[in-house]
């Protein structure tokens, strides 16, 4: 099932400007498939699953075909409901965003007609409506189809079971002679088949199937998550299972880098890899993941395609991807050679239903679950902690602390508060850490006691922490951090949060100095607010940061 980059298919370069912003990477197969038979002025029949990107498949050739100084309607599309109507129209105006002169209008029943008029009468080129509310102005003469030569029919198979097919009918006898037709639809029943033969002439038949395969061996459940709490909901989900090594699906390049920095700002050891990336920089990461240098990959489909990785305990798909097609590949990186895996399926609002025919058209077998609570998770992790802590003591490999323990003792504490206050130190306000397992998997960033911590735990890239000197250097910017020895901030972990938040190197660092309440940093002058920005309000050690550049006073107290 081929797909192309855009940029193949022969689209103008707004086009490709617009699906760039819309973060495709790449045209999906029908889309591969149709818009250069369509920008040819071929009729064409499309069949492919829901969710497969047909409505840009029509919508480019649509827009590209529209002549913008002929202020008349020039496409028109038909949909089965307003709902789809207004879909359509939203992608459509999303893709013609840099076509200077090239306008879009919904029209659909439940709409004053009034303001249809006017956006008809202003002289709109593309017209996306439903089969009756067309016939309307078309009667009323508000719609007049005199310089129409594009009709598009997506979704006919429901619009005809929705009985609209005396419209459609209707509708096709009345636009002028040489007119070009597309046509979509998931089935191609009798019905539809005549409609074909009565009003196309020699059709080029695009059908795009499905190979979806099941992964019976793979544990696949869904949550529906309201867009906004994803992020929340996958950390959850990570904590709560304690994944360590897995790939996260996004649909664009921009999500996928919106995701990377979120994660890596709460303490996950994350890398990215998508289009945009050189080869030799894909290569770089995928070296790194395969070594396990971080936990988590998010990535797009089209840059996780080369990735052979086996042993991944789960695979996400953060965004729901395309096609079943493309939900099977996805899931098949994890439960290699007979393993058992996970895959988890985020989906939000409307998204539900693509998910849910995508279960019907390829069979797939996922199961709903109920995002878990907070409670859970916490409950999860102080199991987990539990258990390493369980672990260290029979394993008698921890150093002695006696002195200290018998001068607490001597001063009245009770052993069970002194070690409920150390667990709470610990804890540093976010809930216990994981402690680092043994091995070359990476740790945590948040939570963990210096000792337990390697510097390098946030970047993949070891970034050892500068010692710490005394007297500034010129070309540095002293910035003031509200949190200190009290909050058990340590050297290594502020080397890490800066340069995980921000991704410049360890080097723009220069002295750090931590005093009980604050702390002072020297970063490189030039980098100065880039860091204030990014690291305000981000948590270190549970504690919110604020970052503001050192007063004269504070660098001298110290
Ligand atoms: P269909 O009409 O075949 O059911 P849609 O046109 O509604 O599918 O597209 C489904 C989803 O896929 C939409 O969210 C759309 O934005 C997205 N999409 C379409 N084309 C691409 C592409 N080339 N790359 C990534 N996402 C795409
Ligand atoms: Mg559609």
């Amino acid at each position: 099932m081929e797909k192309r980059p855009f940029a193949e298919l022969g689209v103008s370069a707004e086009i490709l400007k617009a699906v760039g912003k819309l973060g495709y990477e790449e045209a999906s197969p029908i889309q591969t498939a149709v818009i250069p038979a369509a920008m040819k002025g071929r009729d064409v029949v499309g069949q492919s699953a829901t969710g497969s990107g047909k409505t840009a498949a029509f919508a480019i050739p649509a827009i590209e075909m529209v002549k913008p100084q002929l202020r008349k309607v020039q496409c028109l599309i038909l949909c089965p409901t307003r709902e789809l109507a207004v879909q359509v129209a939203e992608e459509t105006g999303k893709l013609l965003l840099f076509k200077r002169g090239v306008h879009v209008v919904p029209i659909y029943g439940g709409q004053s007609y009034d303001r249809q008029f006017r956006a008809l009468a202003a002289g709109v080129q593309i017209v996306i409506g439903t089969p009756g509310r067309v016939m309307d102005h078309m009667e009323r003469g508000t719609l007049k189809l005199d310089a129409l030569r594009l009709v598009v029919l997506d979704e006919a198979d429901r619009m005809l079971d929705m009985g609209f097919r005396d419209d459609i009918e209707r509708i096709l006898s009345a636009v002028p002679e040489g007119r070009q037709l597309l046509f979509f639809s998931a089935t191609i029943p009798k019905a539809i088949q005549e409609l074909i033969g009565r009003y196309s002439r020699d059709p080029e038949w695009i059908r795009i199937e499905s190979h979806a395969q099941n992964a019976p061996q793979v544990d696949q459940v869904y949550y529906e998550v309201d867009r906004r709490s994803k992020l929340e909901v996958l950390t959850r989900l990570i904590d709560l299972n304690d994944f360590r090594y897995g790939l996260i699906f996004c649909s664009t390049k921009v999500m996928v880098d919106e995701l990377d920095e979120h994660l890596h700002a709460r303490g996950y050891a994350t890398d990215r890899l998508h289009g945009d990336l050189s080869q030799m920089q894909r290569d770089r990461v995928m070296e790194k993941f395969r070594r396990r240098s971080f936990e988590f990959l998010v990535a797009t489909d089209v840059a996780a395609r080369g990735l052979d990785v086996d042993d991944l305990e789960v695979v996400f798909n953060f965004d729901l991807p395309n096609d079943a097609e493309d939900y099977t590949h996805r899931i098949g990186r994890t439960a290699r050679a007979g393993k058992s895996g996970r895959a988890i399926t985020f989906v939000s609002g409307r998204e539900l239903y693509k998910l849910q025919s995508m279960i019907r058209f390829a069979n797939l077998r996922i199961r709903r679950e109920r995002v878990p609570s907070l409670d859970q998770v916490e409950e999860a992790r102080a199991n987990v902690f539990f258990e390493k802590l369980r672990g260290v003591l029979d394993s008698g490999r921890f150093e002695r602390h006696d002195r200290m323990i018998d001068r607490l003792l001597d001063q009245g504490y009770a052993s069970t508060d002194i070690c409920s206050a150390l667990i709470q130190l610990l804890k540093g306000g976010d809930g216990p850490a994981k402690a680092p397992a043994p091995g070359p998997e990476p740790a945590r960033a948040e939570g963990l006691p210096e000792s337990a911590a390697e510097p390098s735990l946030v970047r993949a890239e070891p970034a050892p922490p500068p010692a710490a000197r005394t007297g500034r250097e010129a070309g540095m910017t002293t910035l003031f951090l509200n949190a200190g020895r009290k909050h058990l901030v340590t050297t290594a972990e502020i080397v890490g949060k800066v340069t995980g938040v921000t991704r410049l190197p360890a080097g723009v660092l220069g002295a750090i100095d931590i005093h009980q309440r604050h702390a002072l940093v020297d970063v490189a002058a030039e980098h100065a607010d880039m860091v204030i920005a990014k690291l305000t309000g981000i948590r270190l050690r549970g504690h919110a940061l604020k970052v503001s550049l050192a007063t004269t006073e504070e660098r001298a107290r110290e």
